[in-house]
């Protein structure tokens, strides 16, 4: 449903640098420089994408300026994350505002590190993404299970528990400096992101993959409407690599990826890109 959209989350590490001696190959993440970036964004350049991809990279904070300036238009930009509201006296947030000053079309909100390292709760994350969209900012919005809650057959009841959050059904909160609902899904991609599947190198099966996604469409119809359920672009993120995307992309609720690791080597990031079918 809609336009294949692959993303690639940078998260707060940089390029993944390969040293090669004689008989090992041996693998290092540099720390982020702008060398790194730099690096990165001529090898997106350079390589060639299938055009009917929506194609959106989220480098930290810092360097989204220099990658605003420096990589092709063909791909678009998004933060990792933002401020709850307008910006005022928040030490050390970044605004919906200032994203959109510097180019920014998307913002990633409710990564599951934001969830379960840093403590945002469902709420947090709903008016986020509210707040995000009635400023005109894309929403790429995260959702999924623990390990535990996976084998305590939970799936459905958390991820449905925080689509419900993004859908606005369950505010208890009343701030009014915010937004308080996605009032629209036109510009909102959901990502599942399965913790147990992000950076462990265990992707989710396309079986397993495709049951979710499914229950995602099957939600969004009973409870927001039918067009938006058959409009709204469902992508996959956890351990996605360029030997198991294209699997994956066949199945038929897997709208795209979000990609952690692999979306740090650009050719990599390319195939992956170009597995849409
Ligand atoms: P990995 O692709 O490294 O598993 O990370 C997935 C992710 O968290 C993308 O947001």
């Amino acid at each position: 449903s809609g336009k294949f959209f692959v993303g690639g989350n940078w998260k707060c590490h940089l390029v993944s640098c390969f040293l090669i001696s004689p008989c090992i190959l041996k693998q290092y993440t540099q720390n982020g420089t702008k060398e790194s970036i730099s690096k990165l964004v001529s090898d997106l350049n350079i390589a060639t994408l299938e055009s009917d991809v929506d194609v959106v990279v989220s480098p930290p904070f810092v360097y989204i300026d220099q990658v605003k300036n420096s990589l092709t238009d063909r791909i678009d930009v998004a933060a990792q994350n933002c401020w709850i509201g307008k910006g005022g006296a928040f030490t050390g947030e970044i605004s919906v505002e200032q994203l959109k000053d510097i180019g920014c079309k998307w913002v990633v909100l409710g990564h599951s590190e934001r969830r379960h390292v840093i403590g945002e709760d469902d709420q947090f994350i709903g008016k986020k993404a509210a707040y995000a969209l009635s400023q005109g900012v894309g929403v790429i919005a995260c959702i999924g299970e623990l390990l535990e809650e996976r084998e305590a057959g939970k799936t459905f009841d958390v991820c449905f528990q925080q689509l419900k959050a993004y859908a606005g059904n369950d505010y208890q909160l009343s701030i009014l400096w915010c937004a308080d609902a996605v009032s629209s899904w036109d510009n909102i991609v959901i990502a599942y992101e399965p913790v147990w599947a992000i950076g462990t190198g265990k992707v989710a099966s396309p079986e397993q993959a495709q049951e979710v996604h499914a229950a995602v469409r099957d939600w969004l119809s009973k409870n927001v409407s039918a067009d938006v359920a058959s409009k709204t672009r469902i992508i996959y993120g956890g351990s996605v690599n360029g030997a198991n995307s294209a699997e994956l992309a066949k199945k038929e609720d897997i709208d795209g990826f979000l990609v952690g690791g692999a979306s740090l080597k650009g050719p990599e990031f390319a195939t992956i890109i170009n597995s849409v079918t």
